[in-house]
């Protein structure tokens, strides 16, 4: 997987991506990371990258030509797919994370200040995601959850790949409780059914646990799953 990001801040995306899991599989090949600063490209003599709305308005919009032309300089690799990180996009989930993880390159486009002249958007006919409706001062932060995302389905990036197999959304349903030591902490315990080493038990305990959380915090899922699965 290649992560070919588009930003006036690289710096957020390269300071999230080297510590941790993240840094862990980019140095081990799982992805490579390139990043293209639009402002690197502005054939304008101050290195301008937005200006003031025609037809007036707050704030400043992206202009084109920074933008098209640091697309353009992006190698496109075969199965490769261009992402604009917008409030206006479908809403990113584990299916469309799914979906992202089986292309070679990601090509993303991260927004700022009042957003994109949307001739942006009519030359590179990029798919938009959102990251929820709410909106951000910048397309880093959902560019980064986007690549953590899809990064955690490529093997490799996880200690063992079981690891993300239970994980919420998995099976369409919330995780079940994890405990640690101690098994007593301020008189709240462990449930005893973890401590018998009976598998049969264990995951007889951990799958209602699922369908009892889900129905309690996501009941639109609960109820998807129920329809699914026949119960
Ligand atoms: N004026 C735009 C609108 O109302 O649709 C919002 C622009 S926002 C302030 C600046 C940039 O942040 C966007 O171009 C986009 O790249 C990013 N952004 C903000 N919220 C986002 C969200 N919920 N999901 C994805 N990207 C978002």
């Amino acid at each position: 997987m290649r992560f070919d990001v588009l930003t006036l801040f690289p710096e957020i995306i390269e300071s999230y991506c080297n510590v941790s899991i993240m840094k862990r599989a980019k140095e081990g090949a799982v992805f490579t990371l390139n990043t293209v600063n639009p402002r690197d490209y502005t054939e304008d003599k101050h290195k301008k990258v937005d200006d003031t709305p025609y037809g007036g308005g707050a704030g400043m919009v992206l202009m084109p030509q920074p933008y098209v032309d640091a697309y353009d300089s992006v190698e496109k690799l075969d199965k490769s797919i261009t992402v604009m990180l917008s409030p206006q996009g479908e809403p990113l989930n584990e299916n469309l994370v799914m979906k992202l993880a089986d292309y070679n390159q990601i090509i993303m486009l991260c927004g700022h200040y009042e957003g994109f002249d949307e001739r942006i958007r009519e030359i590179i006919k990029p798919k938009e995601i959102s990251i929820g409706d709410f909106v951000l001062t910048g397309g880093e932060l959902p560019a980064l959850c986007l690549i953590d995302a899809v990064s955690r389905k490529l093997n490799g990036t996880l200690g063992k790949i079981e690891s993300a197999e239970d994980d919420s959304f998995s099976n369409g349903l919330l995780e079940y409780p994890h405990y640690t030591k101690p098994r007593d902490f301020r008189g709240y315990k462990v449930p005893e059914v973890l401590l018998n080493g009976n598998h049969k038990d264990i995951n007889e305990f951990r799958f209602n646990q699922q369908l009892e959380r889900t129905k309690l915090k996501r009941p639109d899922l609960y109820e998807k799953f129920k329809k699914e699965a026949d119960l």
